[in-house]
């Protein structure tokens, strides 16, 4: 089922649209077979699993794992030597701690800045206001790549209210592009999930986070 999944969903997404396969809860031979459909690039949000994964899939040289958790800050050398792009950096504390990292580690670290879009007050992220700040200052964070901007629209039924959420965080990186257009890498929208990831695209989502969709319900 996985791979047909992957390749039906592929079908849909435009070539220039990355999958990410939410593989989080789910065995490593789940991603073995998603590997086996032509699937590279992987998502997960543990900081511990991440690294068990990594190892025990350390044969598959080519695959690209992207952290999109809450990182505490003393699980930063379980993620940021591995991670392709970590996602989901939503406060200034985790932001100034991985520059930290990358600066005592010789690595630059490439991120999404999390926007708080949905309704839940459950849910991380920044304010507008709090992204402004940092970008202002991007100069500053010489360890850190910025890449663009990530978010998960609230969790309903209600089409509108999901295209009010992409549609502000959409509006919000293009701003945020025209207002800084010396950060070359900062292009990347990564909006939509198994729920929402078809509505995601008309809102110009560059990266989509897919797990259930591909791998069934998780069991936690
Ligand atoms: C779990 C998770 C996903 C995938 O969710 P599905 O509904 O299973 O597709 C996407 N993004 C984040 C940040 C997640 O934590």
């Amino acid at each position: 089922m996985i791979q047909e999944n992957i390749i039906a969903i592929r079908q849909e997404l435009p070539p220039e649209v990355k999958l990410v396969a939410v593989s989080k809860f789910h065995p490593v031979e789940a991603i073995r077979e998603a590997y086996a459909a032509g699937q590279r690039a992987f998502g997960e949000n543990r900081p511990q699993e991440f690294a068990k994964k990594v190892e025990e899939l350390k044969d598959l040289s080519d695959l690209e794992f992207h952290f999109i958790g809450h990182l505490q800050t003393n699980k930063l050398k379980l993620v940021l030597p591995y991670a392709h792009l970590v996602q989901s950096v939503d406060s200034q504390h985790l932001l100034d701690a991985i520059q930290d990292w990358g600066k005592a580690n010789g690595k630059v670290i490439s991120v999404l800045l999390e926007l708080h879009i949905g309704a839940e007050q459950t849910k991380t992220g920044f304010k507008e206001e709090e992204i402004l700040d940092i970008l202002f200052r991007a100069n500053k964070y010489t360890h850190i790549r910025f890449c663009g901007l990530m978010g998960m629209a609230t969790h309903t039924d209600c089409e509108e209210d999901i295209r009010a959420d992409f549609a502000r965080i959409a509006d919000f990186r293009a701003y945020l592009q025209d207002l800084f257009p010396e950060l070359a890498d900062f292009r990347e929208l990564s909006i939509g999930m198994s729920e929402d990831w078809k509505i995601a695209l008309e809102y110009g989502a560059t990266i989509v986070r897919i797990g259930t969709a591909i791998f069934g319900e998780r069991q936690y």
